[in-house]
């Protein structure tokens, strides 16, 4: 944390000297914008219809709520998993700029998209009473040098004054998911997370909380745990979908 700060305080010093610039291309833009007008118009938003569930898109004029064939074929223990963009392009862009090349203010404009998720009407009236982020395996935490699902929930706390809480535990270091199929998703991450010692989730609608959503397995199986443990409820918000 302490490292964060510095990079902050550095941050904040080279905006002094220097006028803020668009992350993706480097013109000039306002003062605590990240991106400009040019490359903000490229984001896209994810727009009816979608998959309730996994809130994937699909062309076409289906008028009422569905349930896309992946999800209605698989055990899904979430009650939706929401994203309002598509990591695409500038997204993707900038979620990597995030997590792996340590542009740790970028998490400000990443958490901005999360919040547009909680303005979808599946999360807008739950009520819930727990932030919780996607753990990372501590091998990977130590050399990311972070978790970004934190960050991310941590900034989405204190905006809606719902307390963020690590309850989660990933257990087993998986293999990138990238290369698999959705079956063999499901396979490696078996038993892949645990409640933290002491953790207590009966009664509680969860929400938790991800930087990107692909196939929902990774949700999934964390909705598992914390299902068994006695949670009511729960949902997701991610900054975008794959
Ligand atoms: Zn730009
Ligand atoms: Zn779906």
């Amino acid at each position: 944390m302490i490292a964060l700060h510095n990079s902050e305080l550095l941050q904040a010093a080279v905006s002094l000297l220097y006028p803020a610039t668009c992350s993706i291309c480097g013109k000039h833009v306002r003062a605590g914008e990240y991106l400009c007008s040019g490359c903000e118009a490229k984001i896209v938003r994810i727009v009816a219809p979608f998959c309730q569930t996994c809130s994937e898109p699909f062309k076409g004029s289906i008028s009422s709520a569905f349930t896309c064939a992946n999800c209605a074929h698989r055990t899904i223990y979430f009650e939706a998993a929401v994203a309002a963009y598509r990591g695409r392009g500038v997204v993707r862009e900038i979620i990597h700029q995030f997590k792996y090349a340590r542009q740790i203010h970028l998490r400000h404009l990443v958490a901005r998209w999360v919040r547009a998720a909680l303005d979808d009407e599946r999360l807008r009236d739950c009520h819930f009473n727990i932030i919780v982020p996607v753990p990372l395996h501590p091998a990977r935490q130590r050399e990311r040098g972070f978790n970004q699902a934190s960050l991310l929930a941590e900034l989405l706390s204190a905006q809606t004054s719902i307390p963020s809480k690590p309850l989660l535990e990933r257990i087993r270091y998986t293999t990138t998911q990238t290369a698999l199929d959705r079956s063999e998703r499901m396979e490696n991450l078996h038993n892949a997370f645990r409640l933290r010692k002491n953790a207590d989730v009966r009664g509680l609608r969860v929400l938790l909380i991800d930087d990107v959503l692909t196939t929902g397995s990774t949700l999934s199986e964390c909705a598992r745990v914390l299902k068994r443990g006695g949670a009511i409820s729960i949902h997701a918000a991610i900054a975008a979908r794959a």
